[in-house]
């Protein structure tokens, strides 16, 4: 079974039901839905058929909704830009706009109070740089560096300066009542600065009565200088590495990636690799080979996701995209080994039985760690040590289960928790051998927090 899993983006190039089906068939192993594109009726429709292609695949599909958060974004204008065009930013529909005149419209207004003459601005992650030459009352005349083509509701950067929007917007509260409704199971939060930014987002999913787990996508500087207390806050990670891109010096991503997945590894928190994975392939069949090396490394640093945005959204070979994920993952986690660390020693009862369970597993060459986990704590203790090894993990609840899906190596089942033990654990190798993940003669480890003897948590060690 591969290790990490695969996140994609689901768009106008994936939007049906049969499309899906293939994603899934490929590997995707959560469906993202990107707030920032897309209305309700469409969200809605994407969610059912996910729901659907769920329902009849071997594991479930996670459902993660971003939310745009307090970013800026272009309207629906589509042009091609030369260097040296003029192109005006308008705040307002008061803005006078001129016959054949460049222009985008966006939903913030005190942008005319935060940049000065000469700021630049970035569109689309940087592929389109302005300059800022005047400021107006409702507007903000650039000039054009560099040649592209801009698309519909693209992100727009200002490297440096902190806009004043709040942290979860209006449109985000709207947006997450209907994810709350549909039964989203991640929430990936935009632009998340410092833990209050987190705190606030949970009092809202409270409200909501969602409990779906908070990821914090850390894409601009303060993120990456608070990440301690926000991988400590969250529930998981996103190195969104196209925001970051802009945001902090390009060649700076590489060792904060390095620094954000090492972090949450040890904080067992799950941590998703983002945006320009297989970029080249939005319009090639066949990724770069420094593209196959950037999955490779991901895989290599043990991350729990890696995510496809509009390679699967508007590109031509999203269903490539993810089987050449999958083959890559495969093909990398062959060279990866388990490393117990040094001087293990703990007092907690939890963090020997998930420790000792990785060490049995990787000594006695056992073919899967099996865990009873009610809500995924356990699992996510197990996970944080990276075992070589499958982990099947069995939970009595639909929504945990979706939810497991985010763990590294981690396969979920449904299971009835039965106050005899044996008795459950029999039903679990039979599920598992039924399904021939496990054959006679494997040896399994088995952990548990389901506590079938109140007060005992176990650990043992099985041959089928
Ligand atoms: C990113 O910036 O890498 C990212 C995933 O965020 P967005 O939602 O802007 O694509």
């Amino acid at each position: 079974m591969r290790r990490v899993k695969i996140i994609a983006t689901i768009g106008p190039k994936t939007e049906s039901e049969a499309m899906m089906k293939k994603l899934a068939e490929a590997g995707m192993n959560i469906a993202r839905i990107n707030l920032s594109h897309g209305t309700h009726g469409w969200i809605s429709e994407t969610v059912s058929k996910i729901k659907k292609i769920s329902s009849q695949s071997q594991f479930p599909i996670g459902i993660m909704f971003d939310t745009q958060g307090p970013e800026i974004r272009t309207s629906a204008t589509e042009y091609g830009l030369e260097a040296g065009d003029l192109f005006k930013i308008a705040v307002s529909s008061a803005c006078d706009i001129q016959e054949g005149e460049k222009h985008t419209f966006v939903d913030y207004q005190n942008l005319i109070n935060k940049v000065k003459k000469n700021d630049i601005v970035m569109i689309d992650n940087g592929l389109i740089a302005l300059k800022v030459i005047d400021i107006g009352p409702y507007h903000i005349n650039c000039r054009v560096l560099n040649k592209g083509s801009l698309g519909k509701t693209k992100s727009i950067n200002m490297p440096g300066i902190r806009t004043d929007l709040p942290s979860v917007t209006d449109k985000d509260i709207k947006d997450l009542r209907l994810g709350a409704r549909l039964g989203m199971d991640y929430v990936a939060q935009s632009f998340v600065r410092r833990k209050e930014d987190i705190l606030q987002m949970r009092k809202l999913l409270a409200r909501l009565k969602s409990n779906a787990m908070v990821i914090a996508k850390i894409e601009d500087q303060e993120g990456v200088e608070n990440m301690n207390e926000i991988i400590n806050e969250a529930d998981g990670v996103m190195v969104a590495r196209g925001d970051l891109g802009v945001e902090i010096p390009i060649e700076e991503i590489p060792l904060v990636q390095k620094q954000m997945v090492d972090k949450c590894i040890e904080a067992g928190k799950p941590v998703i690799i983002a945006t320009h994975l297989l970029e080249s392939m939005i319009t090639h069949p066949m990724p770069t080979r420094a593209e196959v090396t950037d999955v490779a490394n991901a895989v290599f640093e043990k991350a729990d996701c890696i995510m496809l945005s509009g390679e699967t959204t508007k590109g031509e070979y999203p269903i490539e995209c993810v089987s050449t994920m999958h083959r890559i993952a495969k093909s990398t986690q062959k060279r990866l080994t388990f490393n117990p660390g040094r001087g293990f020693k703990t007092k907690d009862v939890m963090e020997a039985i998930t420790f000792g369970a990785c060490i049995g597993a990787e000594n006695l060459d056992a073919k899967a760690i099996i865990a009873f986990s009610r809500t995924g704590k356990l699992l996510s203790m197990v996970a944080k040590r990276r075992p070589n090894v499958d982990i099947f993990v069995f939970t009595d609840s639909k929504e945990a289960k979706r939810k497991m899906m985010i763990y590294w190596s981690a396969f979920p089942f449904l299971i009835n928790f039965d106050e005899n033990f044996e008795l459950m654990t029999k039903k679990a190798i039979g599920m598992l051998q039924q399904k021939k993940f496990l054959v006679k003669g494997d040896r399994a480890i088995i952990i548990s927090d389901v506590n079938p003897r109140k007060d005992t948590e176990i650990l043992e060690i099985r041959e089928i």
